[in-house]
């Protein structure tokens, strides 16, 4: 683990110089996107992005065009492409629409780089069709290791594609495993806010409304994981995400409320010894850490200010209240299908909690239901893994 990161850092850092390096950023729209081509806009042409891809918001990826001028611009959303004019996209740019379009984008031999940031499932096949292309992947959609992590990893392997972490936690240990060897790593602590309803009541989370879920005290985020980090939903999601992109075991990773959100999450050494790595919470530094990586510079991410005086806070989280932390635990032991379905069923609960048709407390015991109710499979291939995908989002509906 810690040996694989510098290996991957000395033939990095060798065969890259000063060139301007591409970026395909898929999801540019988003809130990961956004705050992605504020870093590219701020490298004074150290980076450059030259397609981007959004899947409906066509005005934003019009202004975004024109901003970045990239070479190639897509829109996934057929219907969304027909309904807006694009007599104002740059001369230089290039339209395409359907997701199809771009699974062969990703490949083209001018990127260097794809930042995979669509939402959900829907990033699965282009982090997927990147890999196979042997592209450097900064993944912020977590959901492609939390669905596919066996295979994906594998496919990395196999291509010599490198995946880069985006997910703050996961930059977070990727740079303090540095501070050692892989055989020397006791465990892995993920830190997590604790989200809105850190302090509430059992009893109380019956009632939360769309509004309250969505108001998170330190982070800015996308709705769907805006809610995951209300239910902590989004912690089991990124232990299943750490036990791939780290090659540990599930009872290597420990989960740690930090409500200030500065610790961004640490490793353990078996001599005692904890490496974190700590930052305002500002998705723009580990995204600008991913697309410099191997090298660091100067940036626009918020910085700490020692001249005032903060307390941070660690305590261990309360699994009655919380409980979507041992579903992530255990889903990590097993894998398999077990992944794909937690990660389907949820996407599937939070549709219908925002749009008023779940409570929020029933969102995770939905999940555990569904999880618990799957024709477990140790080791499957991608057509049973969306095949899974769809059969747990319709046992959704059955359960509501
Ligand atoms: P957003 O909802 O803000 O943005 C999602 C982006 O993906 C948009 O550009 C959207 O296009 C596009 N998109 C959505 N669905 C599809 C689809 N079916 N096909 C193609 N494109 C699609 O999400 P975030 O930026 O918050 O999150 C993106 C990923 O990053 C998620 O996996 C999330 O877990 C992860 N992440 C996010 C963090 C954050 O701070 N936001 C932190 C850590 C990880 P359009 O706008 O046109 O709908
Ligand atoms: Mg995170």
């Amino acid at each position: 683990m810690a040996a694989q990161v510098k290996s991957q850092e000395s033939t990095l850092s060798e065969s890259w110089g000063n060139r301007t390096k591409t970026i395909a950023v898929l999801g540019s729209t988003g809130s990961i996107g956004r705050s992605a081509l504020e870093v590219i806009s701020a490298s004074q042409g150290a980076l450059r992005a030259i397609i981007l891809v959004a899947r409906s918001n066509t005005q934003l990826l019009l202004q975004q065009a024109q901003e970045q001028r990239p070479r190639l611009v897509i829109v996934t959303d057929p219907k969304a492409a027909a309904a807006h004019s694009w007599r104002d996209l740059p001369l230089e740019t290039e339209l395409r629409v359907g997701y199809e379009a771009v699974l062969e984008a990703v490949s083209a031999d001018d990127v260097d780089m794809v930042l995979s940031a669509f939402v959900g499932i829907a990033g699965l096949r282009a982090t997927w069709a990147a890999l196979e292309a042997g592209k450097t992947v900064a993944l912020a959609n977590k959901e492609s290791l939390v669905v596919a992590g066996s295979l994906i990893t594998q496919l990395a392997r196999k291509r010599k594609a490198q995946i880069l972490p985006v997910d703050s936690e996961h930059s977070a240990i990727f740079q303090a495993l540095h501070g050692g060897q892989e055989r020397e790593v006791r465990r892995i602590i993920l830190t997590a806010s604790g989200g809105p309803f850190r302090s509430r009541k059992l009893t109380e989370l019956a009632s939360v409304t769309v509004e309250e879920a969505l108001a998170h005290p330190t982070w800015k985020m996308g709705k769907k994981i805006t809610v995951d980090s209300a239910t902590l939903m989004n912690k089991a999601l990124e232990i299943i995400e750490a036990r791939w992109l780290f090659g540990v075991e599930a009872d290597q990773i420990t989960v740690v409320i930090h409500p200030q959100s500065i610790v961004h999450s640490m490793v353990e050494f078996v001599d005692g010894s904890v490496i974190a790595q700590l930052s305002p919470p500002d998705m723009r530094l580990p995204i600008q850490y991913a697309l410099y990586f191997p090298e660091r510079r100067p940036g626009i991410a918020r910085k700490i200010d020692w001249a005032t005086a903060m307390d941070l806070r660690f305590e261990p989280p309360d699994l009655e209240r919380f409980p979507a932390i041992r579903l992530g635990l255990e889903a990590a032991r097993i894998g398999g299908t077990a992944g794909a379905v937690l990660n389907a069923a949820n996407e599937a609960a939070v549709e219908c909690f925002l749009q008023g048709r779940l409570r929020f407390d029933q969102i995770v015991p939905v999940c555990a239901k569904v999880l618990e109710a799957h024709p477990f499979d140790p080791s499957p291939d991608l057509d049973a893994i969306f095949g899974l995908d769809a059969w747990a989002r319709k046992e959704v509906e059955r359960w509501i």
